[in-house]
């Protein structure tokens, strides 16, 4: 949801004002300042001969960030993520120009085509919404091998946290849990009525029914709308991120960027708020963060910037996962994981689909007596 950007934003400075160390947008002294800083470190380091002892990373490849978690000197570990890393699942990313999402609108009669994400025009006008998300309901929900990669981390005992931009709830799916999981952008794991004075939840079975049955959701209690807990525009991030935010981000030995190009404020600011000598590992199609953004924010800086610790490998999310494992030595275990929990996934579904064929038949031999009565 792009374009809450600029509500996000103001929420952002209300809730959590910047951090002094978030550098690289800051005034010219400050700047002049760290650059002072840097300059004496450096001469002290060289001439006491500290270089090498100093440097985080020996080289600043996945090779080089490998060593670096192998070493033991890195124990909290902060995953950034986005769109990238469920497209293998087949979630369609509703950001990206090309998936057709916003031409694909005009038989919904939408004002403008943002207005289906939009919690002033959904609230009036529920309809286009629940059409959009029963076309576009994921078939199945399988986690990719990057999404065990990060289960992986946690079991290890590296993550500190997980901040997603993403909706489609996977991260839970793999097994990451409440604490460990950031989903700045909202989920559609659970749902809420819209009414203040009441706000019953409901969850994900319930909101499929419905949006299968194309019933528009109402509360069982009020009878007023339910929607799905993901973020419109015109609407805060959940309290919980920025919270989370200041805790976990002084505090990151390693920064993993996977499948975002950065460009949705206030999430892609977070790449901003570690320290500087916190290393940022980006698996990505691209480089990121380069893209001008919106106009009322301020711009990250460029991703990998000419920090001496930042990393860029340039692949796909699960190719890039799976090489960072076996340079881990983790590579079978990942892949075994991957193997198990999605045979899990398969077994499920086809419990379901025999429960449904079988409720189908008993309907099917139903029907015949009741046509003879
Ligand atoms: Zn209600």
């Amino acid at each position: 949801m792009s374009d809450a950007s600029e509500h996000l934003t103001e929420e952002e400075e209300v809730i959590a004002p910047e951090p002094e160390d978030q550098s690289d947008d800051s005034s010219g002294d400050e700047a002049a300042g760290d650059t002072e800083m840097d300059f004496l470190r450096n001469l002290f380091s060289s001439s006491l001969g500290l270089g090498s002892a100093d440097k985080v990373l020996d080289e600043l490849t996945l090779e080089g960030v490998a060593e670096y978690i192998k070493s033991g000197k890195c124990e909290n570990i902060i995953c950034m993520v986005g769109a990238g890393i469920s497209t293998s699942a087949g979630i369609p990313d509703f950001r990206s120009p090309g998936t057709g999402l916003y031409a694909n609108l005009q038989k919904y009669k939408l004002p403008y085509p943002e207005a289906i994400f939009q919690i002033d025009y959904f609230k009036k006008h529920p309809e286009p919404f629940f059409a959009l998300a029963k076309e576009l309901y994921p078939g199945q929900f399988k986690p990719t091998l990057c999404h065990y990669f990060i289960k992986l981390l946690k079991d290890k005992g590296y993550l500190r946290r997980c901040y997603t931009q993403n909706i489609d709830t996977l991260e839970r799916v793999a097994g990451l849990e409440g604490d460990d999981l950031i989903e700045a952008h909202g989920t559609f794991y659970t749902s809420h009525c819209v009414s203040f004075s009441c706000r019953q939840k409901y969850n994900l079975d319930w909101m499929r029914d419905k949006i299968f049955s194309e019933d528009i959701p109402r509360c069982d209690k009020c009878k007023s709308l339910v929607k799905p807990d993901i973020v419109f525009f015109g609407e805060s991030l959940p309290v919980r991120f920025f919270t989370s935010m200041k805790m976990d981000f002084p505090r990151c030995d390693l920064l993993l960027i996977m499948g975002t190009s950065l460009q949705v404020q206030p999430f892609a600011g977070l790449v901003g708020r570690v320290s500087k000598s916190c290393p940022r590992l980006l698996i990505n199609m691209e480089k990121a963060g380069q893209v001008s953004l919106h106009p009322n924010t301020k711009s990250p800086p460029p991703f990998p910037s000419v920090r001496d610790v930042d990393v860029a490998h340039i692949s796909t999310c699960d190719d890039g996962c799976l090489a960072f494992a076996e340079l881990l030595g983790w590579k079978a275990e990942l892949e075994e994981l991957v193997k198990q929990e999605h045979a899990k996934i398969d077994s499920l579904a086809e419990q379901e689909k025999a429960g449904e064929s079988e409720g189908a038949a008993a309907e099917g031999s139903a029907a015949p007596e009741q046509e003879k009565e």
